[in-house]
């Protein structure tokens, strides 16, 4: 291209490209099981391949397109190949694509309604169907006094919910009481709440990290729960916020949400539910239940870019009283102000959130809802985990091995049990055990520690991933187990 003629947005050159970037996408996919899932690349790898600086003069497509096949594709971890089981799945899918494409192609900034009256009304709409397929409760609509919006994550999920606790209680109680505001979670509970809590100028000595250990299946007792309040509230704190979680970051364990609620409620606390990656199997009737109590919270989360073919990043949080977010996040300045805003006819989403800018991210969750279908959804889960169940199965038949935490949704706990029953070397075969698996190239599994053992972690929820995927990924840790097992006992 020459100086000058550069026409950055010129709609048949976006055809010709856009084509081509789609090609070069499907052509990725329909060879993603070639790469190794975990990128094997060493850190610093990419200084060396590309320049040092930026180029003065224009490069074409394929120049570019030539060096993420060679260069980019070695350094990146295929969350979507069907043979990732690490950690919790970032799920894409063509609806969630074709989504991000408009989106893209729209860009619009949708912080305050008139600046696309469309992405604002799009948003309380799906995220109000989304709310009706979880059978949230009716509170927690648009058209009651609360609603959803779609924050990027669940840390900035939890970010804003704490941040609306707080001044709700600091509103009434007054200011100085900061430093005696109290938070209660599990020490299951996902970091994103202690680093909530850090920015929410929480005292670092009030955030309850209550152990949830192996006797309650990893879920928060009530009894402790209880406890902790009187015992804070008798030393003049005040408990303003508790956390729980449908499905936890380590194992996917379950607190008990009604009798927790319960216990919310008579103290006057903010209840707080962080389902990021369960919450989208509470749309199929027989995993519902794992919600019930969900009537006693004033938030809920979800991450529909999890485990619902929504592509990164989209988070729907659910409010019960949206003025309590809005009362701690909004401001007016002169140069946002409109008339839609100012006769409160509106819903201005910047008010519900950190940044002012924000992308049209429900386009996406309206494309997987329309072009899927929440039949298609449920069985799309229940696939998932029926595969996981099928691995359960797996480990349980091998005596080597052994399923350390009840497997609920899609995840299981397991690890190699060693025979002299020593937690230690356990601990570091298990360790050995993951490097050798994920060094492998050929699956991706992670671990977590529990009660102090070192667990590994498979997680079902990659959209391509079959029977097969799952039968391997045993075989490959079974065979590298023996290989370890061998260098052991020499
Ligand atoms: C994944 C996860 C989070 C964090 O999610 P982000 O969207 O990356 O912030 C929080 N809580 C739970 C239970 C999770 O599984």
């Amino acid at each position: 291209m020459e100086r000058g003629q550069m026409k950055p947005m010129d709609a048949e050159q976006l055809r010709e490209n856009g084509h081509r970037m789609v090609d070069f996408i499907a052509d990725y996919y329909k060879t993603i099981e070639d790469f190794p899932v975990l990128s094997q690349v060493e850190p610093g790898y990419l200084r060396n391949l590309l320049p040092s600086s930026a180029p003065d003069d224009p490069e074409s497509l394929d120049q570019v397109l030539e060096d993420v096949q060679a260069n980019i594709l070695p350094g990146v971890t295929h969350w979507q190949s069907p043979n990732y089981f690490a950690y919790y799945p970032s799920n894409s899918s063509i609806a969630g694509f074709m989504g991000e494409m408009l989106s893209a192609g729209l860009n619009i900034v949708g912080f305050s309604w008139i600046t696309s009256p469309a992405a604002t009304e799009l948003e309380m709409i799906v995220l109000d169907w989304l709310a009706k397929l979880l059978k949230l409760p009716e509170e927690f609509l648009s058209t009651e006094q609360g609603g959803g919006v779609i924050q990027g994550t669940a840390s900035e999920a939890i970010l804003v919910v704490l941040l609306a606790a707080r001044d709700k209680f600091l509103h009434r109680i007054g200011k100085n009481a900061l430093n005696k505001l109290v938070v209660y979670a599990s020490d299951q509970t996902h970091s994103s709440l202690q680093k909530a809590c850090q920015m929410g100028g929480i005292h670092p000595e009030n955030y309850r990290m209550l152990i949830a250990g192996a006797s309650t299946n990893y879920a928060l007792s009530p009894d402790v729960l209880k406890e902790a309040i009187s015992h804070d509230i008798s030393k003049g704190l005040i408990p303003f916020l508790l956390c729980a979680t449908v499905g936890t970051t380590s194992s996917a364990s379950i607190d008990p949400l009604l009798s927790l609620g319960k216990i919310a409620e008579e103290n006057g606390i903010w209840f707080h539910i962080d389902a990021a990656y369960a919450g989208s199997a509470c749309i199929c009737p027989e995993f519902r239940p794992y919600i019930d109590g969900v009537e006693l919270a004033d938030s809920f989360n979800m991450n529909a870019h999890k485990w619902f073919l929504t592509n990164f990043d989209c988070s729907a949080l659910w409010v019960k009283d949206r003025n309590a977010l809005i009362q701690s996040l909004s401001t007016n300045p002169e140069y946002l102000k409109n008339k839609a805003s100012q006769t409160n006819k509106v819903i201005d989403y910047k008010d519900w959130q950190i940044p002012l800018g924000r992308r049209f991210r429900s386009l996406k969750l309206w494309m997987v809802l329309r072009l899927y279908g929440s039949k298609n959804l449920q069985d799309y889960i229940r696939n998932h985990v029926n595969l996981a169940k099928h691995f359960e199965g797996l480990v349980d038949q091998n005596p080597r091995f052994e399923v350390v935490a009840p497997r609920l949704f899609s995840l299981i706990c397991f690890r190699l049990v060693p025979a002299e029953g020593n937690l230690e070397l356990s601990n570091k075969l298990n360790h050995e055990l993951l490097d050798a698996v994920n060094s492998t190239g050929k699956t991706f599994i992670s671990h977590t520690v529990l009660s102090g053992m070192y667990i590994l972690r498979f997680a079902v929820g990659a959209p391509l991933t079959e029977k097969r995927h799952v039968d391997e990924a045993w075989e490959i840790i079974q065979a590298q187990s023996s290989l370890l097992l061998e260098r052991f006992s020499t």
